[in-house]
């Protein structure tokens, strides 16, 4: 759906929600957004909301084939035998709301929920300035963590990798498939700031913070494993609610249960 069809129209803004179809808050907040145009119109941006996986949505899964969030690679979408549900609704958004579609949009602002105790945060893919120039200006107003996420050839094909600037909004704790007004709130918050930093950019007024403080993706850390591949650990208790806070040598990690 298009709304807010604005004087600035250098390109549109796509504002996704549901990319992962067991996260609902952010299409809760989208569908009623779609329905009162008039609430984002001020931000004199063109505006396209969309439900980034539906078909996952209706059945609450992240997925049906494979990750949405893992497909916008050209290996993948220039496959014609590569039929997979996600890898057609890529091309379908793409075809739309990409840079060269029939309703160009250069900005991607894809919002998903965790269910990790981190909060609230911002992601960014690699080191594109427009992208940390928008993080910046979201840190400063609102003082969220920033997720560099970067030099993991094993997860790449990220959505907004697809689009010219683009991050994700991360926001929880909260479970999979189920709907909290604080989380609605917390993300509509971070899409409201994100737009006023597009809108001033458009308006050739943003102002950036001196500097940005990033978290760097260094790798990921599996539980340790039986044989069978059970995790044969959980997370130790003293690492329990210490997200984004330094991991030093020694310090405990798993914790073995017997
Ligand atoms: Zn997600």
């Amino acid at each position: 759906m298009a709304t807010g069809m604005g004087p600035q129209q250098q390109g549109g803004v796509l504002v996704v929600g549901g990319t992962h179809g067991n996260e609902r808050n952010a299409p809760w907040l989208l569908d009623s957004l779609g329905r009162d145009p008039q609430r984002l119109a001020g931000y004199g941006l063109a505006l396209q909301l969309e439900r980034g996986n539906p078909a996952a949505l209706q059945q609450n899964r992240r997925y049906l084939d494979r990750d949405l969030n893992r497909c916008f690679l050209p290996s993948l979408l220039e496959d014609p035998g590569n039929q997979q549900r996600e890898v057609q609704r890529a091309r379908e958004l793409l075809a739309r709301c990409g840079p060269g579609g029939s309703q160009p949009c250069l900005v991607a602002i894809d919002l998903h929920s965790t269910t990790a105790a981190m909060g609230n945060s911002l992601v960014v893919y690699g080191r594109r300035p427009a992208d940390l120039a928008l993080a910046a200006a979201v840190q400063f107003a609102l003082g969220l963590p920033i997720y560099l996420h970067e030099g993991d050839a094993s997860q790449t094909g990220y959505l907004c990798e697809a689009w010219p600037c683009g991050l994700v909004v991360e926001v929880g704790p909260v479970p999979q498939g189920v709907l909290q007004p604080l989380i609605v709130e917390q993300t509509s918050l971070a899409l409201e700031v994100l737009l006023a930093t597009l809108q001033a950019a458009a308006q050739d007024r943003l102002r950036l913070p001196r500097q940005l403080v990033v978290h760097r993706h260094l790798g990921s850390v599996d539980l340790p494993r039986d044989g069978d591949g059970r995790p044969a650990a959980l997370l130790h208790p003293r690492r329990q609610h210490r997200d984004w806070q330094p991991l030093h040598n020694g310090d405990p990690v798993a914790g073995v249960h017997q």
